[in-house]
């Protein structure tokens, strides 16, 4: 019998939500993927770079072209003086970079504050380093962080803040005030940020997206980390980056060297020549609040009761009219008698409480998709 280094964990909700869906031929709302296509745009520029011949491994921190393009995008941004070489690692996905760069800094024994609930991967990342996860909880349903408590819990021991903005699982965004006391909380001290910003574009009514990289005070010792893949309706492309500064990604790359190495070259230059020149990003908050919109409309006549979603491709729904059962029975009967396969919110918290009945739909799917689920959601 192997030992395991994660007796607690089994396989992430989201691959057994997606398979139990699949088993019963329920729409998806749960694991969070569009159930549309890319522009094919890309589909000819990853064809072209195959054709010309950039099939063999690319350098390790990324192709130059794509470096340089997520340098100008930053620098248009924020006005942030990015080095292309030195301060951008392209990796696997966002979740090889929120790996990597947690491996990069937790040595065994080093706490790390988590805001619960949380994505699914900084725990086990934590833990397989020998790190100690110190959980500060947000409550339903407004989910409002008091920094002075997460303050209360920095020790000497304190080595990293991970931070997810706009949020996944809650679709709550950080407001300026939030990275102000973050900047204040990590000033002068010897802790690291990891900020999940991979839904930086999906943040509505207007609103800006709140990157650690506008703050100096947090960039410094931060390493922001981004996904392709929900900028571009590419998550199965595997891409995303890390913005670290140049000392910190050094530390990253020896990681990420020995981790995944590089990422497919012909996709990197189809990537890059995407963005020559595009703003197709302005397009995504409008694009997809209305989904959020249509899909809130389409169950207003249901007993499924919406919590505020400000950014990402999730809204929280309380169920509590209709079952009192536990969210993973809900959410499996949902799927299998009804046919709408959603994720348990309990699943992200540390300590869920007992009492929650929440579960997770995702928005980011055709309209089609989203009235035929909502037709099949009104029998609940
Ligand atoms: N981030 C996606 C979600 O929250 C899932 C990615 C995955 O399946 N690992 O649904």
């Amino acid at each position: 019998m192997i030992h395991s280094k994660l007796p607690e964990v089994g396989t992430t909700i989201f691959t057994v939500m997606s398979a139990l869906a699949r088993e019963h031929n329920a729409i998806n709302l749960s694991q969070g993927f569009p159930d549309f296509d890319c522009d094919p745009e890309l589909h000819d520029l990853a064809f072209r770079a195959m054709k010309e011949g950039h099939n063999q491994y690319p350098p390790m921190r990324g192709v130059d072209v794509l470096l340089d393009e997520i340098a100008k995008k930053y620098s248009a941004l924020y006005n942030l003086p990015l080095d292309p070489r030195e301060d951008i690692t392209v990796t696997s996905g966002a979740a090889e970079a929120i790996y990597s760069a947690i491996t990069a800094i937790v040595h065994p024994g080093d706490e790390v504050i988590l805001l619960d609930p949380a994505y699914d991967l900084y725990k086990p990342a934590i833990l397989l380093n020998g790190g100690v996860p110190r959980v500060y909880k947000l409550n339903s349903p407004h989910f409002k962080i008091d920094w002075s408590g997460v303050e209360r819990m920095v020790n000497a021991k304190t080595r990293l803040i991970i931070i997810n903005t706009p949020h996944n699982p809650i679709g709550r965004t950080m407001k300026e005030s939030d990275l102000k006391a973050l900047e204040n909380l990590v000033q002068n001290t010897g802790i690291f940020v990891i900020s999940d910003e991979v839904y930086e574009h999906l943040v509505f009514d207007g609103e800006p997206h709140e990157s650690i990289l506008k703050y100096p005070g947090i960039f410094q010792k931060g390493f922001a980390t981004f996904s392709f893949g929900k900028t571009y309706h590419i998550t199965g492309w595997r891409i995303g980056y890390c913005i670290a500064p140049k000392s910190l990604t050094r530390e990253f790359r020896k990681i990420h060297q020995f981790n995944v190495f590089t990422v497919p070259t012909p996709l990197q230059y189809a990537i890059a020549g995407y963005m020559k020149d595009s703003r197709h990003y302005e397009e995504l908050p409008v694009f997809f609040q209305k989904k959020k919109e249509f899909l809130q409309n389409a169950l207003a006549q249901t007993r499924l009761k919406p919590l505020v979603s400000e950014g990402s491709y999730f809204q929280l729904y309380d169920y509590s009219d209709i079952s009192d059962q536990p969210d993973v029975d809900f959410v499996k009967e949902m799927t299998i008698k009804h046919g709408v396969a959603a994720i348990p919110m309990s699943v992200f918290y540390s300590d869920p409480d007992p009492q929650e009945r929440l579960i997770r739909l995702c928005f980011g799917k055709t309209i089609e998709t989203l009235e035929a689920a909502a037709d099949r959601l009104r029998a609940l």
